[in-house]
């Protein structure tokens, strides 16, 4: 039988290194654990290795909750709820405050564990925590954002009012491939709006969502207002399966996606839950070919591919094709990939070698298919180097039946597909099951209006490869790659973690009489 081991530390220690436990007997990595209720708390499921992927090696092990452990953590936040709903919205947002001026002083130690368990640039990972710092600023405006609207007179002496509540226990399901940013797109608002929060992160780069949690406990944020619990499926089941948990948003692949959708709906919670992509970056003719070329190298390579914003798909329009192609055969070439602490390095390794696998069969895939590949990053998988590295790739005159156009890769592959108008690059993107990002590169203010207006997708950039919305636009896709109504943050995030209730108001002067038929404004 093992043992619940519990740590607190009530200071901020910049790094789950710390945790240490005296039933992690097999090896001597330090144990990753939950976070319940303002302690660190080991989840007494199975221990499951965490690897830095620069090198290969085991640099953690994280202990998955049971279902116990889940609906302990819910257990909490239920409890811690009662209060934190009756604070003041704008001592909730005075606590954000102090937790933003941690996460800005924290942001190199953040970076630095992103980049240790996921792989990424240490400047792409410093993005990454700026991008997730830009909506805990957002939710501060939450005395602002939780306003309702007011009509006086709506009928003789009659007033009506809308007010916004929070739902109670929320819970966030999140991807590897932005372990800070995308549980920010939920946990900010979430907590500002007066929920309490469970997050269940990737197992693949657990450790930041700790340092999140020492953050906000620094900052004030009461005990059992933020939650984290580690695991996989069977945390994710416990979570959707436990009547407290009034809401989950989840971010990750498609079929996980619909899964949580249908099951968190079957069990009456509300859900917004994105999913895969597949985004295309449509290039016309009249545009400066370095310039799109930079643009495309960044998007398809960058944090190597593994970005649900990433561009994989390259419609060249026309006579701009070969021109394309042969700068980023070129470039692709000369990309240097190594370790995401080397300043040097464009593209990190792969986050496990079980994806590195998995991108490696699309590629071979792509090739039985018979698109061309110009330029092959399987030869770069090497073990004996260490590391889950895998060079960019690029294959020309993709077919749009093809495996390798179809299904996300979700990995430095870039696929180019020709085509002889804007009329048939539109065509293409909307053929296609996702419909998370699509961008144009133009100079044509006519064809950019155009594009922006048919494409059938939640999010356009216009020269602009990788169009993220700002904090308060909110962020989502349409088609395949959203289940449910509402994107996340911004102001569908406000309203996604509150309920919207309608006053009307009158007292009781000069009214006589009962009235038995519908009322109307009088
Ligand atoms: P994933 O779907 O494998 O995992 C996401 C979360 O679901 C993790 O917390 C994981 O533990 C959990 N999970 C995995 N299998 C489960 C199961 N069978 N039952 C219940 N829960 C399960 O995704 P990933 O590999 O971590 O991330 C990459 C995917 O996420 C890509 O498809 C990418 O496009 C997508 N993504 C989408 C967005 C977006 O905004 N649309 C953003 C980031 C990532």
């Amino acid at each position: 039988m093992k043992e619940r081991v519990t740590l607190r530390n009530r200071d901020f220690q910049g790094s789950s290194d710390s945790v240490s436990d005296n039933r992690s007997t097999k090896t001597t990595v330090p144990l990753i654990s939950n976070f319940v209720s303002g302690d660190r708390v080991s989840g007494l499921g199975s221990e499951h290795d965490v690897f830095d992927p620069s090198t290969g090696e085991v640099t953690g092990s994280v202990a998955f909750s049971t279902i116990a452990d889940v609906n302990a953590a819910v257990s909490a936040a239920k409890t811690a709820f009662k209060k934190w709903a009756d604070v003041p919205p704008i001592r909730r947002a005075r606590i954000l405050n102090r937790a933003l001026a941690l996460m800005n002083e924290h942001k190199v130690g953040l970076a630095a564990k992103i980049t240790s368990e996921h792989g990424k640039t240490l400047s792409d990972a410093l993005g990454e925590v700026e991008r997730g710092i830009d909506v805990v600023e957002y939710a501060c405006g939450i005395p602002h954002l939780l306003q309702g609207r007011f009509s006086e007179q709506v009928s003789t002496d009659m007033d009506n009012w809308t007010t916004r509540h929070p739902l109670g226990v929320v819970a966030g399901i999140t991807p590897f491939n932005f372990p800070v940013m995308v549980p920010a797109w939920m946990w900010p608002i979430a907590i500002a709006a007066g929920n309490t929060f469970v997050l269940k992160p990737s197992p693949i780069d657990p450790s930041p969502s700790l340092l999140i949690a020492e953050i906000l406990r620094e900052a004030g944020l009461p005990d059992g207002v933020f939650n984290v619990v580690q695991g996989d499926k069977t945390a994710v089941d416990a979570l959707l399966l436990n009547p407290d948990v009034m809401a989950v948003s989840f971010v990750g692949s498609t079929p996980i996606a619909r899964y949580i959708y249908e099951a968190g709906a079957r069990n009456g919670k509300r859900v917004q839950a994105l999913g895969g992509a597949k985004n295309h970056m449509v290039v016309m003719p009249d545009v400066d070919r370095d310039k799109v070329v930079d643009a495309l190298m960044g998007a398809a390579y960058g944090s190597a591919g593994e970005r649900c914003m990433a561009t994989s798909v390259a419609i060249l329009v026309g006579n701009v094709a070969d021109d394309i192609v042969d700068l980023l055969r070129e470039r692709a070439n000369a990309l240097k990939v190594g370790s995401g602490l080397d300043g040097e390095t464009e593209m990190g390794p792969i986050v496990t070698a079980t994806a590195r696998g998995r991108i490696i069969n699309h590629i071979d895939t792509g090739v039985a298919e018979g698109a061309d590949l110009l330029v092959d990053g399987r030869g770069m998988a090497n073990d004996s180097q260490g590391g889950f590295y895998l060079g960019p790739t690029l294959f020309d005159n993709v077919d749009v039946d093809m495996m390798i156009y179809r299904e996300e890769i979700f990995g430095p592959v870039l696929c180019c597909v020709r085509v002889d108008s804007l009329d048939a690059a539109i065509d293409v993107v909307n053929g296609h099951e996702f419909g998370n990002g699509a961008s144009i590169f133009t100079d044509s203010g006519g064809a950019a209006r155009r594009f922006s207006r048919e494409v059938q997708v939640g999010m356009v950039g216009i020269n602009v490869p990788i169009p993220v919305p700002m904090a308060w636009h909110g962020f989502g896709g349409w088609k395949k790659s959203i289940f449910g109504d509402m994107h996340v943050y911004g102001e569908e995030g406000v309203r996604f973690y509150t309920s919207q209730k309608s006053i009307m108001q009158r007292w009781l002067i000069g009214q006589t009489g009962a009235d038995f038929s519908m009322p109307v404004s009088r």
